[in-house]
């Protein structure tokens, strides 16, 4: 079993060290991570830059460093490591829960990774709790179990709060947040924004800020598919548009001229 190590919060974080030792009681360790922190930073990948890919030092694991966001990471660290089963992102030095999953660098890592055709899991602890990553450990170490014995777990995002009681499955606590933006000065007297986000109170039970408030560790299937399937079903019968047309007069498959004009178009080059 090959399993890739990544992480947002930089290669050099306690959190990705305590993961990828977790790891290899379960097969091959490869550690492939951003060199500087990219929290935050979602799945940006660096399109128009070119990539590096050194080793470093990490303890006693096998480790290279990127010059990019963790999809960058990710997607560098599978195509040098052929045949990876696994890739696990974390331990993030930070809660990833509900709202949290959009700007998530490190459930991007675990999102990258399946798009590529590889399994990935993003494991966040609470923050500041670099220091209790030793007590974490048996409970990482049976996450990690629980990953790898259900293939069927294509994408999973797993919050670990300080003492578990245990562990369960939970749906993400996606509701709108409170986004501030708060300003001030620059030493040279410019504005500048900041913007800081706060959850809104209130977790319904079963998600995943509720299972972490109540300290069990959270672990949520996630799937990439963002298609609100149930309200697609409803205003395609409410307002149908053009779509049946479509069905009955466009061809099943499209034809190759069709399919590279797309293609074509949605290529992100600078011309
Ligand atoms: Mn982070």
């Amino acid at each position: 079993m090959r399993i890739l190590v990544s992480n947002d919060d930089g290669i050099y974080s306690p959190g990705i060290a305590a993961l990828a030792e977790a790891a290899t009681d379960f097969g091959e360790v490869r550690v492939v991570a951003p060199d500087v922190e990219r929290s935050s930073s979602g799945q940006a990948i660096t399109a128009s830059a070119p990539l590096s890919y050194r080793a470093t030092k990490i303890r006693d694991l096998t480790a290279f460093r990127v010059n990019g966001t963790p999809a960058d990471a990710v997607a560098l660290g599978i195509h040098m490591w052929s045949a990876v089963d696994i890739v696990v992102s974390g331990l993030n030095l930070g809660f990833n829960l509900g709202n949290s999953i959009w700007h998530s660098g490190t459930v991007a890592a675990a999102k990258q990774a399946v798009l590529l055709g590889v399994r990935g899991a993003a494991l966040s602890i609470p923050a500041e709790s670099d220091q209790e990553l030793e007590s974490l450990k048996t409970w990482v170490h049976r996450v990690l179990r629980t990953l790898i014995d259900e293939p069927a777990l294509r994408l999973v995002n797993i919050n670990l709060p300080r003492s578990p009681r245990g562990m369960m499955w939970t749906r993400a606590s996606v509701r709108q947040y409170d986004g501030h933006i708060v300003s001030m000065k620059d030493p040279k007297g410019r504005d500048v924004y900041w913007f800081t986000v706060t959850a809104l109170e209130g977790a319904d039970k079963g998600t995943d800020r509720w299972a972490v408030e109540q300290n069990w560790i959270s672990l949520t299937p996630l799937q990439l598919d963002l298609t609100d399937h149930t309200l697609l079903k409803a205003v395609e019968e409410r307002l149908p548009l053009d779509g049946s047309i479509a069905l009955k007069t466009s061809e099943s498959q499209s034809s190759p001229q069709a399919v590279k004009a797309v293609r074509e178009q949605e290529a992100h080059s600078a011309k």
